[in-house]
């Protein structure tokens, strides 16, 4: 399509264009000044090519050359030419080439920075959110929001090729059991009510299925009111799909499938499928979490048996109270005795009684502060568990089985995790249990309460082994995503909720049309969720999701750039019959004379 304004992108010139006329727009990136020619580094959004203004050629008044200052916005008509050899660019797409511009037009001028447009610039993380839409001038933010748009194409393409419908969810809703704090919104009109904001479309895909869809799919916004953390926000997007007449098999195909071609699109490199797959069981026996980053081994070895008979009281009793001895080899750490010993105190910090670690020296011997309480069997047999080669360091946790593992997991990813996501290693968790215990001992859902159990029998009788047909994807320890193959059945529902101890009464207060629509001929379903933020921010190796969600909040929830959340006018809460309470009326108060 013809464009009005430019010719070119900025970025797309190169040698082959030498000789050609062009109209290009965008921002001032780097200007200099030499002996009164000036060059400009002219930036667009498909990238940077070095434009020279020569006042002989007078492509502007001289107040205009002269006045040019970064980020403004220009217009330049000039001639492509060969950047004479000497002179070329290898670091730039375009450094083969320039512009001469025979004239330049000031489109609109730009005030002083509060922080240069570069890369290679740190800018405080609140000033980039204050000034967000400068922030994504820079060429690695408008590197991240394309490959957020092509992760979306690459989504929606596979998907509309598999015969999935797209269609969209309310996203003012009443209040569904996801596990997070639900995001309320007030109703006017029916004063002292509320909405929820989604924290998925997770039953309304059911009621697609029940409606006769038989593919859906969304890119859909879902709200949870959680603490943030590196790779969570209070709204995120999901690729949620869901198909009926479905299995396990068929989603975790469909995933393959998603997941390779968005791959293929940002990084042009072919997974290899099937994706490796291990049950919830052995992440957690093996990696001691149910996300496991396979980048590397070391993984957790059961030492228990080594020490069966042992005399070392420490764990003995720990061996006698049900727990387990848990180690990993470390390989050849080198660390110093305080950095061993700030090992062992990591542990304490995550959770473990302690840390014991032990150093395979040259000579066969062991060097470790329990060595004298091991006898001659334990400390070969440890070495021979854990594979130990001389030099190598072996770390020993002897605690609660799940304590154990789950502070092996971490300290592995700690030691052993490899910078960056060059490497890609996507894999299939399955199997996880239907139910954890929660804070107060009580039952609920590992996943939701709307994924089936493998034997529903067995559910009942000892809910705390039940397996459910719940499945995650997970990439470089990071959890991609979760799905299941649902409840279609409205007793067994029924008696999800009763092993949660939610009553008849509470569950048909709370879901009874959900449960309604269970009963008119439910067929079976199975589906899954992707998210998206987190997906892209591994693909495009930064550490944080907030590097691929263009307008982002920060940890503690408030956006710089707009100032929400804010208050509002007591007219407007009026109108919602709300009234803010006398005491968080005083912090107002109390903040504003400290002139926050
Ligand atoms: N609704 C679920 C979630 O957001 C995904 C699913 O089960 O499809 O985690």
């Amino acid at each position: 399509m013809a464009e009005t304004m430019k010719t070119h992108g900025a970025g797309t010139l190169r040698a082959a264009d030498a000789g050609s006329e062009v109209r290009l727009a965008g921002w001032v990136g780097r200007r200099r000044d030499h002996g009164g020619v000036v060059f400009v580094d002219l930036r667009d959004a498909s990238g940077v090519v070095q434009v020279v203004l020569n006042p002989e050629d007078a492509p502007a008044s001289e107040a205009d050359l002269r006045g040019l200052r970064n980020e403004y916005c220009i217009s330049v008509t000039g001639t492509v030419r060969l950047r004479p050899g000497d002179m070329a660019n290898p670091d730039l797409p375009t450094g083969e080439v320039e512009v001469v511009g025979t004239s330049m037009t000031t489109l609109s001028a730009a005030e002083p920075l509060p922080f240069q447009i570069d890369d290679r610039v740190e800018v405080d993380e609140a000033k980039r959110l204050q000034y967000r839409y400068l922030d994504l001038r820079r060429p690695a933010m408008q590197d991240n929001v394309r490959a957020r748009s092509q992760t979306i194409r690459a989504m929606r393409t596979v998907m509309d090729d598999l015969g999935f419908m797209e269609i969209e969810t309310p996203t003012l809703i009443a209040s569904t059991p996801e596990g997070a704090r639900d995001m309320l919104v007030p109703s006017r009109l029916r004063k002292g009510t509320f909405y929820a904001l989604p924290q998925s479309p997770q039953l309304f895909k059911q009621m697609l299925m029940i409606a006769g869809v038989e593919r859906y799919y969304q890119v859909a916004r879902c709200y949870r009111d959680e603490d943030m953390r590196a790779d969570r926000q209070l709204e995120f997007t999901q690729l949620d799909f869901e198909g009926s007449f479905w299995g396990q098999e068929d989603v975790l195909a469909t995933l393959e499938e998603i997941a390779t071609r968005v791959t293929r699109d940002l990084r042009g490199v072919d997974l290899d499928r099937p994706f490796p797959r291990l049950t919830w069981h052995e992440a957690m026996e093996r990696y001691g979490t149910d996300k496991p980053d396979i980048r590397f081994g070391m993984e957790i070895a059961d030492l228990s048996p080594v020490f069966a008979e042992t005399g070392f009281n420490a764990f003995a009793g720990v061996l006698a109270s049900g727990g387990s001895i848990r180690g990993i080899n470390a390989g050849g750490l080198g660390l110093s005795r305080s950095g061993l010993d700030g090992l062992s105190a990591r542990a304490q910090e995550l959770g473990a009684k302690g840390l014991v670690w032990i150093i395979a020296e040259e000579d066969g011997t062991f060097r470790s502060p329990v060595a004298k309480f091991l006898n001659d069997a334990e400390l070969p047999g440890i070495a021979s568990t854990l594979k130990a080669a001389p030099g190598d360091t072996l770390l020993i946790v002897a605690d609660e089985t799940r304590t154990a593992l789950e502070v092996l997991g971490q300290i592995r990813l700690e030691i052993g995790q490899p910078d960056g996501h060059d490497e890609l290693a996507y894999l299939f968790v399955v199997d996880f249990p239907v139910f954890e215990r929660n804070e107060d001992g009580d039952f609920a859902p590992l996943h939701h309460p709307f994924t089936a159990p493998v034997d529903v029998r067995q559910m009942r009788e000892d809910p705390g082994h039940a397996i459910s047909k719940a499945y995650d994807l997970v990439l470089n320890g990071s959890e991609l995503g979760s799905g299941s193959v649902r409840i279609h059945d409205p007793i067994v529902q029924a008696q999800v909720f009763e092993t949660l101890g939610i009553s008849d009464e509470e569950a048909e207060r709370r879901f009874g049309w959900f449960l309604d629509a269970l009963r008119f001929g439910t067929p079976p379903h199975a589906g899954f969720a992707i998210g998206v933020d987190r997906l892209v921010s591994i693909l495009q190796n930064v550490p944080n999701i907030r590097e691929v969600i263009p307008f982002p909040k920060t940890q503690s929830g408030g956006d710089p750039l707009t100032g929400s959340p804010s208050r509002v006018e007591s007219k407007q809460l009026e109108e919602l019959g709300i009234e803010v309470r006398a005491e968080v009326r005083a912090e107002w108060a109390a903040d504003e004379a400290a002139g926050d």
